[in-house]
């Protein structure tokens, strides 16, 4: 780790002075090798974390792609220097970046921090998750292949309490950007306070699908699912808790139940499978628990359990499942399970409904289904998270800004707000 600080440390003084020219051309080296390397990404990946191939083709592979274009067309505008009345504004790059990434999304996360950091002329250490680092070293080759100077960008793999402790307390770091569990997150931001380290931090999320009495329930119920079960639930912005008018209430179970039953489970290699395995056996055991816990917890189990689905004995396969009469306050209700878990919670009136979906800790996302479209505006804008989306389980545009309230985290990636994490 001290022999890598010091090549960050060393490599700053001459990018961070770079024009911009020169960053633009490493950012499109990088994006025409993410583009060649989109096959072996997506591979790479779906047999690491398990999401199944044609999704993690459009997704792990394609979402860095896109989001390094997006950075490239951004980069130009970005007003390094400004002039507010008779002073001049200049946005300096913040020194070395620690970078701490999750398995979920691994090359994605990585990308999110590394292209704005690389682009506002910081040098970066990436630490990715020991769970899944292979595709860090795709990003690696693909970064040494372009003109990049050594030691601008350096890749550290390890686990969390060796690799990533060092490189949260390394005194030449000026900034630690963290993606990761809320857990891991606080640990960070100790770290940083310690030192006046810069922070950033992406955290974890328990998003509400907040469906009003107007909605088309069907499609209501389809997308949630769908946001759900995406990454077998091993996603920070998944719809897990469905909220419904108390009378729509057993339609809405059957309703999931039905659509969960379109989720064929199996090799995430097949084109034709639709939830892959869990990412580990720690994983495994955590979904687990928290399905054995929402049956004591009193829920209507509507489909699912702590079996294996069927066929699928061996490997970390967790049944999709659907829990009803959800109590807001049982912990399966409150606490991120990270697996393919979706809990329906009734309610009575719309106020009540923007209150559960409030009682969180977290806010990350959200959704709100409705036919009255001013009237979502409006309840979006009374949802405490950083992203609701209206009618759609979609997250948002990869140039629009992204980051959570609460303990979902702070400050914002992606969009112009992406490079203020970099600057001072
Ligand atoms: P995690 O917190 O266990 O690990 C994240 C990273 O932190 C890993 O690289 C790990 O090695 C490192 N780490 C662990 N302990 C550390 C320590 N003591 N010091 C420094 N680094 C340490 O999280 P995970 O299981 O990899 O990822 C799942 C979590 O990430 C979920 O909570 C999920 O919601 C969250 N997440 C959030 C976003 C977002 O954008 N908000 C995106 C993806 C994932």
């Amino acid at each position: 780790m001290t022999i890598t600080l010091a090549a960050a440390h060393a490599a700053f003084d001459d990018w961070s002075q770079s024009p911009v020219a020169r960053r633009l051309a490493v950012l499109e080296q990088l994006h025409s090798g993410l583009l060649a390397r989109a096959g072996e990404i997506a591979q790479t990946v779906c047999r690491e974390v398990g999401m199944p191939i044609r999704l993690a083709t459009a997704i792990q592979a394609g979402l860095p792609a896109t989001v390094t274009r997006t950075y490239l067309d951004l980069l130009p505008s970005f007003p390094f220097r400004e002039t507010v009345g008779n002073s001049e504004v200049q946005y300096l790059p913040v020194g070395v970046v620690g970078c701490i990434t999750p398995w979920n999304y691994p090359l994605h996360q990585a990308v999110l921090k590394v292209v704005p950091a690389l682009a506002a002329g910081c040098t970066v250490v990436l630490k990715p998750s020991e769970v899944a680092p292979q595709s860090a070293y795709i990003l690696a080759e693909i970064l040494d292949s372009t003109g990049l100077p050594p030691g601008v960008f350096n890749l550290v793999c390890g686990p969390g309490a060796t690799a990533g402790e060092a490189l949260i307390h390394h005194p030449d770091v000026r900034m630690l950007s963290f993606t990761g569990s809320t857990d891991t997150g606080r640990r960070v931001a100790h770290a940083a306070a310690d030192d006046c380290k810069r922070l950033a931090l992406e955290l974890g999320g328990k998003s509400a699908s907040l469906v009003l009495p107007d909605a088309d329930l069907a499609a209501a119920v389809k997308g949630t699912v769908n946001s759900c079960l995406l990454n077998s639930g091993q996603t920070c912005t998944a719809l897990t808790r469905l909220l419904v008018p108390a009378d729509r209430h057993d339609e809405a179970c059957e309703l999931a139940a039905a659509a969960v039953a379109r989720m064929t489970p199996g090799n995430p290699l097949d084109e034709a499978t639709r939830l892959g395995p869990l990412a580990s056996a720690q994983q495994h055991r955590r979904v687990l628990d928290y399905i054995r816990l929402g049956l004591t917890e009193g829920a209507t189990l509507v489909t699912g359990g702590p079996d294996a689905p069927e066929g699928c004995a061996r490997g970390y396969f967790v049944k999709a499942t659907v829990f009803g009469h959800v109590r807001p306050d049982s912990r399966i209700a409150q606490e991120e399970i990270f697996g393919p878990v979706l809990s329906c919670i009734r309610y009575s009136t719309v106020e009540e409904a923007i209150a559960i979906a409030n009682d969180s800790d977290y806010g990350l996302s959200g959704s709100v289904w409705t036919t009255d479209i001013d009237r979502a505006a409006e309840i979006a804008g009374q949802v405490r998270t950083g992203v609701v989306a209206v009618n759609s389980s979609a997250i948002l545009d990869m140039a629009s800004p992204f980051g959570g309230f609460k303990k979902s985290g702070i400050g914002r990636e992606l969009g112009p707000e992406g490079f203020g994490p970099f600057t001072e």
